[in-house]
């Protein structure tokens, strides 16, 4: 859910949809299933998503993602570059 301006905001398919959707509690699994649909026809997806990786402190779904998915994506990606540098 868009909460900073980037250029490739105005393409955001979330931009109209209910915010609730994006900061649902992760019991809440039917609200994001919905807000990961949005996310999964959105154009700008790959901004999105790279953008939330980035910024640890962005919360709610982002590029199809809950907080919890970038966390273990992060840690996969640390995990791949030390093992390189090892
Ligand atoms: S990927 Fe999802 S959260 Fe990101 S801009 Fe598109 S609809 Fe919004």
């Amino acid at each position: 859910m868009l909460t900073t301006e980037q250029s490739w905001h105005p393409g955001a398919r979330c931009r109209d949809a209910d915010p609730e959707l994006f900061f649902a509690k992760a019991a809440e699994r039917a609200a994001i299933a919905s807000a990961k649909r949005i996310c999964a026809g959105c154009p700008v997806r790959e901004q999105c998503l790279s953008q939330a990786l980035e910024d640890e402190s962005l919360e709610g779904i982002w590029g199809g993602t809950t907080e919890r998915e970038r966390t273990a994506a992060r840690l996969r990606l640390r995990l791949t570059t030390f093992r390189r540098s090892a």
